[in-house]
Formats: C-alpha cells, sequence, structure tokens
C-alpha cells in the first residue's frame, strides 16, 4: 500500500516535471561532409552560441524569464567526406558518427547541435530546410545503447544560419535560425502565425479569413527573412515550455465569470508577476486551415502580451518611425495614418492559441487595426493589401478597446502607468 502511494506521487511529478526548464546540457558539433578547406570557424558558433551578449544561450534566459539556459561547449569538426554523403545525415548516421569517432558521452547530453559543411544546393535544399530539429527530447537505440535527446541540424553555412557578431542584421541576435530551431528542440511543435480576416479582427465565419504560416515578425517562431521588431516566443508558447505560468503568477489565467478585471500587465520581459494574462475563450475562433475537408483549427484561448523595447525586443523602439526602411513599399492608410506615419507600439498585442492534445501548437497574432498597412507592388505601383505587413501595428493603444461579442468579451488598453506597466480593464 505504501508503495503504491508513493508510485502515485512519483507519477505526478513526473507529469509536472518539464524538460524544457533548468540547465540544459548542450554538445554543438560540426560535420565537415565537404572537407574543401572552406568550412566556417568553429570559434564563431563557439561566441555566437554561448558567449556573446546577444548569444543564443542569453536569449534563452531572457526568453525562458531565466528558468532555462544552456552547459555545453562546441566540438571539433569532423571530417566525414568518407561516408560519401552530400546531403543531411539521418539522425542514426549522426548518433553513431558521434560514438564512433569518441567526439562526447551521449548519454550526458540534453540538446545536440549539428552544423554540416556540405552541399546545401539542388535536391538537398529541395528536399530539406536550411534547419530543422525533433520536437522535444526523442529515445533513439544506438551501439552504446539508449539516448534521449532533442536533435537539431543545420546547414552551416546558410546565410540565416551563419551566426553574425554581434548580431544578424535582420533580428539583433547572433542567429536567429540556431535560436528558433532550439525552440523546437525544447518542445515547441508549432509556429507563430498571423490571422486576417480582412476589415474584422476576428471572424466565426472561417472563409472570410486568411492565416499565413509562421509570419508574426514578432516572434522567433515565425519565419526568416524580414526585419524582426522583437524576438521573444509567444506567451502560449512560453506556457508551453514552462517558461511562465501561475505557480509563480507570471501567467493570469481567466474564465468567463462575467465580471470586470482590472490587470497591470508588466513588460513582456520581466521576470516575476504578470507577464502575460490567458482568457480561455467559450467559443472557439475558427482558423482556415490548408485543408479545408478536415478543418478543426482554432483559437481556444486569447494572450495578452505588452512588448517593450528592452533586451531581445529593444528593435520595437525603431519600429514607430523607420518603418519604410526595413519594409520595402509599405504603404500607410490614410485612414489610420493622417496626422502622422508613425506606427504607434506603446500597447498590448493579441495573441491566440490553438492547441491539440493539450499542447500549445501555434500562436496566432491578431491585427487590432486591420487594413492600415498595405503593400505596393513596385512592377504596376498597384496597392494591395497585405497581412504580412498589416499587422506591424497589431498593438492596442491606450483608449483603444477591443471586443468580441460572441463570447461578450471586452479589452479595453487603458494607458501605461508611472512604473511603466499597461493597465487593462477585461470584461469576460
Ligand atoms: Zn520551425
Amino acid at each position: 500500500m505504501k508503495y503504491l502511494i508513493l508510485s502515485i506521487v512519483f507519477l505526478s511529478f513526473s507529469v509536472f516535471s518539464q524538460d524544457s526548464v533548468g540547465e540544459q546540457r548542450t554538445a554543438v558539433v560540426f560535420f565537415d561532409l565537404l572537407e574543401d578547406g572552406k568550412e566556417p570557424s568553429i570559434e564563431l558558433f563557439q561566441k555566437a552560441i554561448f558567449n556573446e551578449s546577444k548569444s543564443v544561450n542569453n536569449y534563452v534566459k531572457e526568453v525562458s524569464h531565466q528558468k532555462a539556459w544552456l552547459v555545453g561547449k562546441t566540438y571539433p569538426w569532423l571530417r566525414l567526406k568518407g561516408l560519401g554523403k552530400t546531403c543531411y545525415l539521418s539522425s542514426n548516421e549522426v548518433l553513431e558518427s558521434i560514438i564512433q569517432n569518441k567526439l562526447l558521452d551521449l548519454t550526458k547530453v540534453d540538446r545536440l547541435l549539428v552544423f554540416n559543411h556540405m552541399n546545401h544546393t539542388g535536391e538537398c535544399a529541395k528536399n530539406n530546410s536550411f534547419g530543422f530539429s525533433t520536437h522535444g527530447k526523442e529515445t533513439y537505440s544506438t551501439s552504446i545503447g539508449e539516448v534521449k535527446l532533442s536533435l537539431a541540424q543545420f546547414s552551416a553555412t546558410n546565410r540565416f544560419v551563419l551566426p553574425k557578431l554581434p548580431v544578424q542584421s535582420l533580428t539583433n541576435i547572433t542567429s536567429s535560425v540556431i535560436a528558433h530551431e532550439l525552440g523546437h528542440s525544447f518542445g515547441a511543435t508549432g509556429h507563430s502565425n498571423i490571422l486576417d480576416c480582412g476589415k474584422d479582427v476576428v471572424s466565426f465565419d472561417r472563409s472570410k479569413c486568411t492565416q499565413s504560416a509562421i509570419a508574426d515578425m514578432f516572434t522567433l517562431m515565425g519565419g526568416e527573412g524580414f526585419y524582426r521588431p522583437s524576438l521573444h516566443f509567444s506567451a502560449c508558447h512560453k506556457e508551453e515550455l514552462g517558461w511562465i505560468g501561475t505557480k509563480d503568477e507570471s501567467l493570469i489565467v481567466l474564465n468567463k465569470e462575467g465580471s470586470s478585471r482590472r490587470i497591470k500587465l508588466r513588460p513582456f520581459t520581466t521576470v516575476g508577476k504578470n507577464v502575460s494574462v490567458r482568457i480561455n475563450l467559450e467559443g472557439p475562433l475558427p482558423v482556415p486551415c490548408v485543408n479545408p475537408n478536415n478543418c478543426t483549427v482554432a483559437i481556444q484561448s486569447l494572450f495578452l502580451e505588452y512588448r517593450t523595447a528592452r533586451g531581445f525586443d529593444e528593435n520595437i523602439s525603431k519600429l514607430p518611425l523607420e518603418s519604410s526602411r526595413y519594409y520595402n513599399q509599405i504603404v500607410m492608410s490614410p485612414e489610420f495614418y493622417q496626422a502622422s506615419k508613425e506606427i504607434k507600439t506603446n500597447g498590448i498585442q493579441l495573441r491566440g492559441g490553438f492547441y491539440k492534445n493539450d499542447k500549445c501548437m501555434t500562436s496566432y497574432n491578431l491585427d487590432v487595426t486591420p487594413e492600415s498597412l498595405h503593400y505596393r507592388n513596385p512592377q504596376n505601383n498597384e496597392v494591395l493589401s497585405y497581412s504580412l505587413y498589416d499587422n506591424l501595428d497589431s498593438f492596442l493603444l491606450p483608449g483603444m478597446t477591443f471586443t468580441e461579442s460572441v463570447n461578450g468579451l471586452s479589452i479595453s488598453m487603458k494607458e501605461i502607468d508611472k512604473e511603466g506597466n499597461a493597465v487593462v480593464e477585461i470584461q469576460y
């Protein structure tokens, strides 16, 4: 009987223990599949991942609110031209190459990052991304027994992967792809998308909306190639990874109660209370799917995020006045930008969360000022409604209210108080 009670206690504890919290033993290895003498320097990756002020490790610390950090090192190039491979090795080939060359002890690794010097062109590029990762840890059978780790692989010299010191110009971090794939390694399954419902912020008619995958420019779980005003993962992904939650009150959760709450939301980079609010929606908001025949994607909860120009989100300060510099052919609707051409960011953003098997898969940035920013086609000067730009001003500013009548929800942004918190009133 005693044994039974003990095992139940252990079981309930293990459910709550999370891989992505605490020390992350990280091994960074390098496979030279070409041996042409043109491989990048390991020192660059060492600095970019572990040492620089805008390193991937400092990003992990900040975005996790100091709940996770990397401990580890880089290992010398393994010369593997003899394998005759021109593209990525399989997971098993990766692990056995490390074992056979006695590079390191894989049983003491949580996060394995593999950088390949290879020809990432032609069929290889067509069939493979320049970076990819397992979603969380996986258990592998190897010649030294079972090992449990996450495995991410990269094309080392791809321009989005190859680190720049002090930062890559578009992203304000040494390597955005390494940080993005680490997000998957930690367990983030999905990405950060945006939802566009024409002139409406949201709609219960799926056919009136489109979603743009991996297009949220305010988080690193969006994609590559655009200037990023901010980098922190969405609150939905942060909660999934155990980096914010109700236990330390960094996350406030609201269910429908028919009452009004006034909340002081602290800047999104804060360590401590009130980093985000999750509102559980009684009526989920449908989202269009890639496969419309079996479409069950919906926003089940709304997160409030108050992003400010701090830490890895500091470039948000450049968005107001320099948007046309970073976003080619952006057109500001005179209806919204009559007096000033300044994108105002001193407000909160709303991100929806789509869950599958109780895991936050995808976050959706909602545009509270729809059809305000457009794109001019330089070929024919035609101005197009373009959701990727439209969401750049997705800030609920002081004095603005977002209402959603089906759920009976209203979110009013009141003011930024003297302590620098966003004061929000939520009626739900
Ligand atoms: Zn991804």
